[in-house]
């Protein structure tokens, strides 16, 4: 082979060798983008402008039959903005579970186009829980308000002393019933906002001794006797206010459901790493279709009873947010007609 020759195939070998390594270098380098892109919440599908997909990350399929609809409403709105359109689509999903998405699709100057599918559901989810609590807050205190404005009219137009005495007294009440569903309100979000607040370790001893001082005195005013166990130094790591509070709640429900004559035990058990408060009644129980719902805001089983005892029907979600404030958790056993027992477990120790 003559030198010149043998010159051009070593060049054209070399040619061959570096366009093979940029190939590779070009391979990894989409392997890198494709597994960045797969750590990313949101859905990314990249076509090029032949409409052939180039790139899509594990968060563009949502799985299970519902992927059809996904892919269906991609490729649209893909081809669209191949041909120059952007657009977007909000696609909800009946699931299980229920998705609520919105893809959309933008031209990339001529090379293709990316479409990024964003998963909504949560924010659906939380939109939808707030617009039904603002209808909630809206009703519970409409109806004191309500009772208000009818007790003023008729006072208004009294002229007997004790006709007025009785409309005021009513007045009274209505007034405090719109107060304590305020009070409860500001409660629950001050704890929903605040977390847990700063960690200290609380005495189990003084938690319940607060909360037996609050409640002493209208469990005597109903007949109930309020009997707390003694708690041998035992400590939580916590907000006490926050304990306190949701003690508190469960006593009071305790006392509100239960007859004169009746007994309301506060006690507690320990653990290595958890302590369980247990308040219990022999009261009138809550029937069993109804435990799942009672600690939704709001839930109550006996609306009468509830309004008659001063209840808001809030009680129960604040216990609810404090147990999960502490990664602890809520749980009641209850039998109709014999009584309830409500029991709150949080860690010992604050969880790392
Ligand atoms: P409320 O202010 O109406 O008591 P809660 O959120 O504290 O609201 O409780 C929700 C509902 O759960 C109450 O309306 C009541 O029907 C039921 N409930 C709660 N605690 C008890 C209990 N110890 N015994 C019987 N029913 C209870």
């Amino acid at each position: 082979m003559s030198r010149f020759l043998r010159g051009d195939t070593d060049r054209s070998q070399r040619e061959l060798d570096k366009e093979q390594s940029r190939r590779e270098a070009a391979e990894r380098e989409v392997e890198r983008l494709t597994a960045s892109l797969n750590a990313v919440p949101t859905g990314i599908v990249l076509a090029d402008a032949n409409g052939a997909t180039v790139l899509r990350n594990r968060s563009a399929a949502v799985g299970g039959h519902s992927d059809v609809l996904v892919d269906e409403a991609v490729q649209r709105l893909l081809t669209a903005a191949i041909a120059g359109r952007s657009g977007e689509q909000r696609l909800e999903l009946f699931g299980p579970p229920p998705r609520v998405l919105l893809i959309r699709a933008i031209p990339l100057n001529g090379a293709g186009a990316m479409a990024i599918v964003d998963d909504l559901s949560e924010r659906a989810r939380l939109d939808a829980v707030r617009t039904d609590f603002v209808a909630n807050i809206s009703h519970e205190l409409k109806t004191p308000v309500g009772a208000l404005a009818v007790l003023a009219e008729a006072l208004a137009d009294s002229d007997d002393a004790e006709v007025n005495r009785h409309l005021a007294e009513k007045m009274v009440e209505e007034a405090h019933r719109a107060s304590r569903t305020i009070d409860d309100l500001l409660e629950l979000s001050r704890i929903e906002l605040g977390g847990r607040g700063e960690p200290e370790t609380v005495s189990l001893a003084a938690v319940l001794g607060e909360v037996a001082a609050r409640h002493r005195f209208t469990a005597e005013t109903a007949g109930v006797r309020l009997d707390v166990a003694p708690t041998n130094g035992q400590t939580v790591t916590g907000d006490r206010l926050q304990l306190v509070s949701a003690i508190s709640n469960l006593v009071d429900n305790a006392i509100k459901y239960t007859n004169p004559g009746g007994t309301v035990k506060v006690s507690s058990n320990i653990s290595a790493s958890w302590v369980e408060i247990e308040v219990s009644d022999d009261g009138v129980g809550i029937p069993a279709r109804d435990l799942d719902r009672v600690f939704e805001r709001f839930y109550r089983v006996d609306r009468a009873r509830s309004r008659e005892t001063g209840g808001t029907g809030l009680g129960l979600a604040i216990v609810r947010h404090v147990a999960n404030n502490h990664g602890g958790e809520v749980s009641v056993r209850s039998r109709e007609g014999e009584g309830s027992t409500f029991t709150l477990k949080i860690p010992t120790h604050e969880e790392t």
